[in-house]
């Protein structure tokens, strides 16, 4: 093997390109090949073969793999492609779940997601040719243990025609000196180190006819020190003879190169470095991207091919999804190998819900979501689509947890759509994988016409764990899901598409070999770029170097990833022709501040000739963070800006006044209405408008006001405008099976009571003595009526937890029965009338009326008169009783009631385990009096704060209160209280309903003493 050595790549490429245009001399059919890293590579070598050369015949570059494949296609061997990672992950899984007490097999069997992980160890090893004999004798007994497990099991299923990739390559190498011999010239380009398997190759090829390998190598300097200690290690004869290539036509830094890293280098300035170098930074991933796109865009404006501009970070991973949102925004044309997770889709992600969601029997959250998927057509069935797209709704309010029968029982319709998907499936019967494959291909199909055909390999795959691994066992369906969404997980798809011959943006690995004309280098933070060392957990670097040692096999140590990261950099630096750009962020988007990377230091050597890290840190160009300036400074530094940021910079321009919003309109109408509610809603000084809640339209109900209705009015009366005039519902609680469906059961301990009463009163107990043996009786029977439905859904997903709060539930109503019956019989109750409706007219301070009705739970008669009783399961039972809280509309529903009824007493009685004295309730948390206010004064009050509410309704206009209402507030999304320049507007009116929050029974009953109060 022929080493001609240089750092720069743009060196390498031209004595590449001469290389050829030699061997072609004599014979210009003569055949040439080219063998590089990437198929990205291999394009660019044709390309620039194209522009220096012209035609050229019989060239070819072809990535490792490819070379494998022509090798063993032109030697007749028939070997199957290697196989999927995914499917070696399940032969991996299935091989160490045989060795009984290995460490390294036990901690993966407990953390499933390190499957991966042991995976690429063993890859590795298998790549760089180290057999399990080494692990063992350098310590590493439980991976060399797994690693002979994994190639055992690899060489069982060879004869299925399942093999990895270094397999694939060994048989490459086996036959490749004969094939070779055919090339004319061979070399091998873009690479500063190779792993074992393809080093084996070359070396086979390099057996049948010469190979010159183009290394990125300057002798003795630390910049290309890692690949100098590859080849001193690999291919140290070779090295000794190599010659350096002809520098003539390097990059624009090329020649600096070797004196990175250098404390002793003296280089000279570099003239003009204004035109051909510039450095920013920007405050977060979003803004440095665009910024460097956007130059990219304007480089391309002013005549440079997008092709030859590339922008470039050490991984795309922390700038994934800016650059996605970016290429999407600016619609820019790019070339980039940027994948996402195929579960990101849409599509895909549905269909895995619905996997899940009959895998787990229906549970309530992830089955609405599969309902209202618009990517999945579920057949609607008598539901419709419309009573589909409720089923959250629905669901929470029939407090469904889980379970098929559950949903079949509350929600018929909506149950008959889901048997028919767990019909589709058939998921109790266990089944082969093939079974699986077929049963969930044909549902694929159905549901999801037009699913990504990735989804689709990975169904297919499922079968392939029985037809290449040879598992044809059954499996329970839940297992196959399991196992189907592992592959989905590790399935990725392009995140953006590639526009070949776009600008080109990749990540440093990606980028190696390459050159271009303009090179912009984002992303240098401290830890980003040069990235740290990171330990292998399955194999240390002291048996990894030992290993490298005893075989000689070519084993990365992470040690050494500081050097790579040198090698990296100076491959990076090296491959601009006229412009580098370097980025990185001075905070991230919170604005906390990040470091820059030492990296710079370097940067500044080869730019400026000194390391002068914080003059270069000080010449940087900051991209502003605010939006208006960071247009403008985008405008000024390329000259291009899209029509919203136009839009944008005048809005940010004017004032918010009717001027700016005609410009704008003008600019693009469809902002019109956004503009009419800004202008209306960012005002300090105007007056309360329709986006405050005045709508201006009277708000009366024909039956008056439910007592509940007002009790929301004196709560907020912008919340009494969302709920009770628009009707805008929120959403139910969700059941929690902890809480045993608390609040399905309120409602039924209600129906339960009401039966418990009436009994008593049909059969003469109620107000007697002893009435507690026979409400007990009662409540037997009861019981079951009443408690059945909940006790159904809760028992069969959560029987034990059922149990208990069951035995919670009846204690408590046990307790309140003989609590309530002895005080009734020691009041002399005489009967009672249940659930019974009440309608008044109440006569309002100043001649107005109000007609309200409500729904009381029980009149009791009794020797001294009616006595009113409200139950409650939850909630503060003493604050209903509290006059300053009824003077203050917080309270309404005792005074109200005792109102309807023409003056009785009201009681608000705690049922429930909240309330249970057993459970530590006192007095104040089981009844709340009400016997009527103590004095004129009082009841004035309490009406006029009624008449204050009723006005609202009355003149269409609802404001908000900032009160502890909004604590449980279903509507604060839409609520504007924290805005400041509308609750300015609100502080100015509506003194009468903030005032109303200032009475007090005992000093300030009424809105003139509130007043007064505030006077003296
Ligand atoms: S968040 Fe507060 S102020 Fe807003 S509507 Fe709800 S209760 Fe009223």
């Amino acid at each position: 093997m022929r080493l001609i050595l240089h750092p720069d790549p743009r060196t390498l490429e031209s004595e590449l390109l001469r290389g050829i245009a030699a061997a072609k001399e004599t014979d210009p059919f003569a055949p040439v090949l080219v063998i590089v890293p990437t198929i990205r590579l291999a394009r660019h070598v044709e390309r620039r073969l194209a522009e220096r050369l012209g035609p050229v015949a019989a060239v070819e570059a072809l990535p490792y793999r490819t070379t494998a494949r022509r090798i063993l296609r032109e030697a007749g061997v028939a070997l199957p492609e290697p196989a999927d990672a995914r499917l070696l992950e399940g032969l991996l899984d299935r091989a160490i779940r045989r060795l009984r007490g290995n460490p390294i097999a036990a901690f993966v069997a407990k953390r499933p997601a390190a499957l991966g992980s042991l995976l690429g160890t063993l890859r590795e090893l298998r790549e760089a040719g180290v057999r399990p004999e080494a692990l063992d004798a350098a310590g590493a007994r439980a991976l060399a243990e797994i690693h002979a497990a994994y190639t055992s099991a690899l060489s069982e299923r060879r004869t299925a025609g399942l093999l990895d990739e270094p397999a694939w390559i060994a048989e490459a190498a086996r036959v490749a000196a004969s094939h070779s011999a055919r090339w004319s010239a061979i070399f091998h380009h873009g690479a500063y180190e190779v792993v074992g398997m393809h080093l084996d190759l070359l070396l086979a090829i390099d057996r049948g006819s010469e190979v010159t390998w183009l290394a990125p190598v300057a002798r003795g300097s630390r910049a290309t020190q890692y690949a100098e200690d590859f080849f001193l290690r690999h291919l140290g004869d070779c090295f000794a003879s190599a010659r350096a290539a002809d520098s003539a036509d390097g990059s624009l830094f090329g020649s600096r190169l070797a004196s990175l890293y250098d404390e002793t280098a003296a280089l000279p300035p570099v003239a003009g470095t204004d035109a051909c170098f510039a450095a920013t930074t920007a405050q977060g991933p979003e803004p440095e991207v665009e910024h460097a796109l956007r130059v990219a865009l304007s480089r391309t404006v002013a005549g440079v091919a997008p092709c030859e501009i590339a922008v470039v970070a050490r991984s795309l991973e922390p700038y994934a999804a800016a650059i996605e949102s970016v290429v999407a925004r600016d619609r820019l044309p790019v070339h980039a190998q940027l994948s996402g997770p195929l579960r990101r889709e849409s599509a895909p992600r549905d269909f895995l819900l619905l996997l899940r969601a009959v895998a787990d029997d229906f549970p309530r959250a992830i089955t609405c979501e599969v309902l209202r998927s618009p990517h999945l057509r579920v057949p609607e069935g008598e539901a419709g689509a419309e009573t589909l797209g409720r089923a959250e709704a629905l669901s929470r309010g029939a407090g469904i947890v889980l379970g098929l029968e559950a949903w079949e029982e509350a929600l018929p319709e909506t149950g008959a759509v889901l048997r028919d998907l767990h019909d589709r499936f058939d998921p109790t019967p266990p089944r082969s994988d093939t079974g699986h494959e077929a049963v969930v291909a044909a549902v694929l199909e159905d549901l999801v016409p037009g699913a990504p055909e990735a989804l689709r390999d990975a169904v297919r795959m499922l079968g392939d764990f029985e037809r290449l691994l040879g598992d044809a066992a059954p499996v329970a369906f839940e297992a196959a899901v399991g196992r189907l969404e592992r592959l989905v997980d590790r399935t990725n798809l392009d995140a953006i598409d590639p526009s070949p011959g776009g600008i080109a943006v990749l990540d440093a690995m990606q980028a190696r070999g390459l050159t271009f004309d303009d090179v912009h280098l984002l992303g240098l933070n401290a830890g980003v770029f040069p990235r740290g060392p990171r330990e292998d957990p399955f194999l240390g670097d002291e048996a990894r170097a030992e290993i490298r040692r005893a075989t000689g096999r070519p084993l990365a140590v992470k040690r050494e990833a500081e050097a790579e990261e040198r090698q990296i950099l100076a491959s990076v630096l090296g491959s601009g022709r006229s412009r580098l750009a370097v980025s990185w962020q001075r905070a991230d988007v919170s604005g906390r501040a990040r470091a820059s990377s030492l990296a710079l230091r370097e940067i500044a050597r080869l730019v400026r000739g000194a390391p002068d890290l914080a003059g270069l840190r000080d010449s940087a160009a900051a991209v502003p963070s605010h939006p208006r300036e960071r247009i403008l400074h985008l405008a000024s530094d390329t000259g291009l800006l899209r029509p919203d940021e136009a839009v944008l910079v005048t809005t940010l321009y004017g004032k918010a006044d009717e001027a700016t919003a005609s410009r704008v309109r003008t600019l693009d109408p469809a902002l019109a209405d956004g503009l009419e509610m800004l202008l209306d809603t960012e005002s300090f000084g105007g007056r309360l408008g329709r986006y405050d809640g005045r709508v201006g339209r009277p708000f009366s109900p024909e039956r008056g006001f439910a007592v509940t209705a007002l009790e929301h009015l004196g709560a907020c009366p912008l919340q009494f405008f969302f709920r009770d005039v628009l009707r805008v519902r929120e959403l139910d609680e969700e059941t929690d099976p902890y809480e045993a469906e608390a609040r399905e059961v309120g409602a039924r301990v209600h129906d339960l009571l009401r039966e418990v009463y009436a009994s008593l009163d049909a059969a003469g107990w109620l107000g007697r003595k002893g009435a507690y043996g026979r409400a007990e009786e009662i409540l037997d029977g009861a019981w079951e009526r009443h408690m059945v439905l909940p006790r159904a859904r809760s028992a069969a997903a959560f029987p034990v937890l059922h149990r208990l709060e069951s035995r919670r539930w009846r204690r408590a109503i046990a307790a309140f029965l003989r609590d309530d019956l002895a005080r009734l019989a020691a009041a002399g109750v005489e009967g009672a009338e249940l659930e019974t409706a009440r309608e008044r007219e109440i006569a309002l301070p100043g001649g107005g009326r109000l007609r309200v009705h409500g729904r009381i739970d029980r009149i009791l008669r009794t020797a001294a008169g009616p006595v009113i009783g409200e139950y409650k399961t939850a909630g503060d039972i003493a604050r209903r009783g509290d006059v300053t809280a009824m003077l203050r509309g917080t309270a309404l529903q005792a005074p109200l009631y005792h109102l309807l009824s023409g003056g009785a007493a009201v009681e608000v009685l705690g049922v429930g385990p909240d309330h249970d004295p057993e459970e530590g309730a006192d007095d104040k948390e089981r009844i709340a009096r009400f016997d009527g206010f103590d004095s004129d004064a009082l009841r004035e009050g309490f009406l006029e704060s009624l008449g204050v509410l009723a006005a609202f309704p009355r003149r269409g206009a609802y404001p908000l209160l900032d009160d502890v209402a909004c604590r449980w507030c279903a509507y604060a999304s839409a609520c504007r209280k924290d805005h400041a320049p509308t609750a300015a507007r609100h502080e100015r009116e509506d003194a009468d309903l903030r005032d109303l929050r200032r009475k007090s029974k005992s000093k300030a009953p009424t809105l003139a003493r509130v007043r007064g109060k505030d006077v003296a």
